[in-house]
C-alpha cells in the first residue's frame, strides 16, 4: 500500500499518516517526491484497507502496490533517486566513475591506485580490504590494515571510498571507514547482511548475483530498504551464460530494465562484466550509451604482479582513455538530451 499525499501536505499531515501506519503495526517509509510525497507501507502481511488513511488530512488517495518490490518501485517514488556519496551525486547530471584496484595490496599500491584513477578524473576509490575469493589459499584481503590504507588514500586524494563488507562480522568496522559499503555479487540473497545494511548510515553498492534474475536482483536492494537506509546504488556485473569467451556476459539489457521499473541509479562494472582488459573498454562505451548512471572499473599500477583480478585490470593510461570517451558519450547524450527540452 502507498499513501501519496497531496502536492503542497505539511510535515504535520505526513507526521500524522506514518502514526496511523505505526499504530496499525506496521512501518511507514516517507519517500520524498519532486512534486508531493509519498508514504510506503511495510510489514503487513495481508491487504491494508485503504479507508484507514484516505480520510486523514493532507492524503490525495492511497492505492495498492502492484509489484512484490514496494520502496525500490517507480510506483512509490516516480522520480529518479540521487545517491549521494562523499559529496559524488551518483544518478545525477554527471557520470559517477569508481576504478581502484580489486584488492588492497599496500599502501604503496592503493596510494598509486588513488593517485592514477584520480588523475583521469575518478571520483571515487574502489578496492577491496575483505576478498570473497572462490578459492579458501587464494589472497583474503589486508582487512582492517586495508581499510586504513584506504582511509589515507581518501584523506590524500579526496576520493570517497567504496569496499565490500564480505559478512556482518565486518559489517560495522568497514561502515566505519567507507563512504559506500560493497555488497558483493556472492552475498545478494544473504538476507542477514541485506538487512544490517540496510540498518547502515552509509549508501549500499549492491551487485547483481551472477546467477539472479531482475526481480530477484530489486528484491534484494528491496531488504535494504525496508530497514530503512534508501541510499543504494544497484549495480550490473555480468551473469552467468554459456558463452565462454568472457568471464560473465555483461547484461546491459538490465540497465533500462531497472530504470523502468526502479527509481534506483544503476552502474555497470564491465571489469568483472567480461574479465578480459581488452573488453572492458568498449562495453564501458556500451554501459554509458545505454544510459548507466556510472562505472566501476578495476585499474592496478602494475597488473601483472595483482594479487587477484590482475586478467580484467586496466593499466592507469588504459583508464584514462576510457575514462575520456566515456566522458565524451555522457556529455555529448546530456546535450542531446538538453537540446530536447
Ligand atoms: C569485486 O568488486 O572485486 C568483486 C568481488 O565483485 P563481484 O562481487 O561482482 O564479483
Ligand atoms: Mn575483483
Amino acid at each position: 500500500m502507498l499513501v501519496v499525499m497531496r502536492a503542497h501536505a505539511t510535515e504535520q499531515e505526513i507526521a500524522g499518516v506514518c502514526e496511523r501506519i505505526q499504530s496499525l503495526g506496521f512501518r511507514a517509509h516517507v519517500m520524498p517526491g519532486a512534486e508531493r510525497a509519498a508514504i510506503g507501507i511495510t510489514g503487513n502481511h495481508g491487504p491494508v484497507p485503504r479507508s484507514e488513511f484516505e480520510d486523514l488530512p493532507g492524503v490525495a488517495e492511497a492505492i495498492p502496490v502492484s509489484k512484490p518490490y514496494k520502496l525500490v518501485s517507480r510506483e512509490v517514488k516516480s522520480d529518479d533517486t540521487v545517491v549521494n556519496v562523499a559529496g559524488v551525486l551518483v544518478g545525477g547530471d554527471e557520470l559517477a566513475l569508481c576504478a581502484g584496484p580489486c584488492s588492497v595490496e599496500s599502501r604503496e599500491q592503493i596510494l598509486a591506485s588513488a593517485r592514477a584513477v584520480k588523475s583521469a578524473g575518478a571520483k571515487l576509490l574502489r578496492g577491496g580490504a575483505y576478498k570473497p575469493r572462490t578459492s579458501p589459499y587464494a589472497f583474503q584481503g589486508l582487512g582492517e590494515e586495508g581499510l586504513r590504507y584506504l582511509a589515507e588514500a581518501r584523506e590524500e586524494t579526496g576520493l570517497g571510498i567504496v569496499t565490500e563488507a564480505i559478512d556482518v562480522e565486518v559489517f560495522d568496522l568497514v561502515e566505519e571507514h567507507a563512504d559506500c559499503i560493497q555488497i558483493g555479487a556472492r552475498n545478494m540473497q544473504n538476507f542477514s547482511l541485506l538487512r544490517r545494511a540496510g540498518r547502515a548510515r552509509k549508501p549500499v553498492l549492491l551487485k547483481r548475483g551472477m546467477s539472479n534474475t531482475l526481480e530477484e536482483f530489486l528484491m534484494a536492494a528491496e531488504y535494504i530498504l525496508s530497514e530503512g537506509n534508501y541510499q543504494v546504488i544497484m549495480c550490473e556485473r555480468g551473469v552467468r551464460t554459456f558463452a565462454d569467451h568472457t568471464r560473465n556476459t555483461l547484461d546491459l539489457s538490465v540497465v533500462p530494465a531497472v530504470q523502468r521499473l526502479s527509481h534506483l541509479p544503476i552502474i555497470v562494472d564491465p571489469s568483472h562484466g567480461t574479465g578480459k582488459r581488452d573488453k572492458v573498454h568498449p562495453m564501458a562505451l556500451a554501459a554509458v550509451a545505454a544510459g548507466a548512471s556510472g562505472l566501476i572499473v578495476e585499474v592496478h599500477p602494475n597488473p601483472e604482479k595483482a594479487l587477484s583480478d590482475g586478467f580484467q585490470s586496466l593499466y592507469p593510461q588504459q583508464f584514462q582513455e576510457l575514462a575520456d570517451d566515456c566522458r565524451a558519450i555522457s556529455d555529448l547524450l546530456k546535450s542531446r538530451r538538453l537540446a530536447a527540452v
